[in-house]
């Protein structure tokens, strides 16, 4: 009988961006699911270091970190041999969920933080698709979750870069799907609403000198205000949804951008 509290056990992910925030609590999930685990991010690396072993220690996952940096092409695409020199078998599954924000008036936004976010947000989904789907094709088996945004299907003014990767992360992700669907993987998106995370914790800073009102005035009529349900979701509900996706369930989902927005994008 299949253990079906660890429906991703035997299996290989790489999680980008996972030493905070959403990556950290997906990969978490990941883990916890019986997978092993390529952690990927900036930070101290003690710091990662120990919640490499933290991370192993609690669910039993083989755990590693590769610190490539997802603006660099060349980086990108020597993680997925890193992984698999690290686990000693191909890459399964593939979150691309590092990413950054920067909240400015589309003239005076700063055309370096243009291309940081068209790199780290959408061309770094590009260059690890690329490399981690011929394994994927030779064994007929992958997952690729791209986490895009609500903000990957509809948009806010301000933050003009960030919508376009997103929407370019949609579209790269249906292209995805149906180029591989016949290799026995799939591509999706999710769409998270507002989730409290440092990137989310930078953006009322941001957000208050843009619209010059508070911090309060921030969360409650720009941040929440789009969403039916005036709360943020959860990292544990987002890693849930990525295990779904990954598992035996997840089978028939393929070019979806699933939205788990407290319903902001219903309207
Ligand atoms: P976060 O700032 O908490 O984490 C970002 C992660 O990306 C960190 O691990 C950081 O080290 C890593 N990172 C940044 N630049 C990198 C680079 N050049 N190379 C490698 N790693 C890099 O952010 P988060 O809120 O957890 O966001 C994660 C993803 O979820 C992003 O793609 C973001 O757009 C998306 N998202 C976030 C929210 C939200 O409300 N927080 C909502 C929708 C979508």
């Amino acid at each position: 009988m299949p253990d079906t509290s660890r429906p991703l056990a035997g299996r290989s992910a790489i999680v980008t961006g996972s030493t905070s925030g959403i990556g950290l609590g997906i990969a978490r999930s990941l883990a916890d699911a019986g997978a092993d685990i390529l952690l990927n991010g900036f930070g101290d690396p003690a710091a990662i270091a120990a919640l490499a072993t933290e991370i192993a220690g609690a669910t039993g996952a083989r755990v590693a970190h590769c610190p490539a940096d997802m603006t660099k092409p060349a980086e990108i695409a020597a993680m997925i041999p890193f992984a698999e020199r690290e686990f000693g078998r191909g890459v399964d599954i593939l979150v691309n969920n590092a990413g950054i924000q920067h909240v400015a008036a589309i003239d005076a936004f700063p055309p370096e933080k243009w291309d940081a976010i068209i790199a780290i947000n959408l061309s770094a989904v590009f260059h690890a698709t690329r490399a981690a789907l011929p394994g994927m094709k030779a064994r007929r088996w992958g997952r690729i979750v791209n986490i895009a945004s609500a903000h990957g299907l509809v948009a806010s003014p301000f933050k003009s870069a960030y919508v376009a990767a997103k929407h370019g992360v949609v579209g790269f992700t249906k292209s995805t799907a149906l180029e591989v669907a016949e290799f026995g993987i799939t591509a999706n998106a999710i769409c998270p609403g507002y989730v409290w995370t440092p990137l989310v914790e930078t953006q009322i800073g941001d957000q208050a000198k843009a619209h010059g009102i508070d911090r309060e005035q921030v969360i409650r009529d720009v941040i929440l205000a789009p969403q039916a349900a005036k709360r943020f979701t959860t990292v544990e509900e987002l890693g849930a949804l990525a295990v779904l996706l990954c598992g035996p369930a997840g089978q028939s989902f393929n070019g979806a951008a699933l939205p788990v927005d407290n319903g902001w994008t219903a309207r």
